[in-house]
C-alpha cells in the first residue's frame, strides 16, 4: 500500500466520525485496501502481522465501531460464522458450503421479489440472499 492510499483510508475513518489510532489504521486497511470477506480471526491474524500489540478486544471493538458507522457489513453465514465484507454496496453471496469460499453476486444478478409483512413498529434493515452451492456430485 502506498502513502496515498493510506491517507486516504485515514480520511474516510475521519469522515465517518472514528478517532485515528495506529491500530484502527492497520485494521482499515486490511479491510479497504480491496473488497475482501473476512473473519474477526483471520483480521487479527493478519494485523498482528504489522502491528504486533493488538489485541483481540481491539479487533472485535473496531469490527463492531466500523459496521455501526456503516463502512463495514457483518454477515451471519452459519451461527459461528460471521464474515465481515468491505463492500457496503447493495450485493448477495454466493457460498460454497464444502470449501466455505465466499463470493460476491452483484445486485443486478439477482432479485428478491416482494417483502414479508412486517409487524407495527418494525421497520426493514437489510435483506441478505445467501446461495449455497456445492462442487458438482
Ligand atoms: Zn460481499
Amino acid at each position: 500500500m502506498n502513502v496515498f492510499e493510506h491517507a486516504e483510508i485515514a480520511d474516510r475513518l475521519r469522515a465517518a466520525g472514528i478517532p485515528i489510532t495506529l491500530q484502527r489504521l492497520a485494521i482499515a486497511n486490511a479491510l479497504f485496501e480491496r473488497p475482501v470477506h473476512v473473519t474477526a480471526e483471520q483480521l487479527l491474524r493478519q494485523v498482528k502481522a504489522s502491528v504486533p500489540e493488538t489485541s483481540r478486544a481491539t479487533v472485535y471493538n473496531s469490527l463492531k465501531l466500523f459496521v455501526d458507522k456503516g463502512l463495514l457489513k457483518e454477515l451471519v453465514v452459519d451461527p459461528g460464522h460471521v464474515v465481515f465484507d468491505s463492500n457496503t454496496e447493495p450485493h448477495f453471496h454466493l457460498y460454497d458450503i464444502v470449501t466455505g469460499n465466499l463470493t460476491d453476486v452483484p445486485a443486478d444478478q439477482m432479485s428478491v421479489i416482494g417483502v414479508p409483512a412486517l409487524p407495527p413498529g418494525i421497520e426493514m434493515e437489510q435483506i441478505d440472499v445467501i446461495v449455497r452451492v456445492r462442487p458438482q456430485r
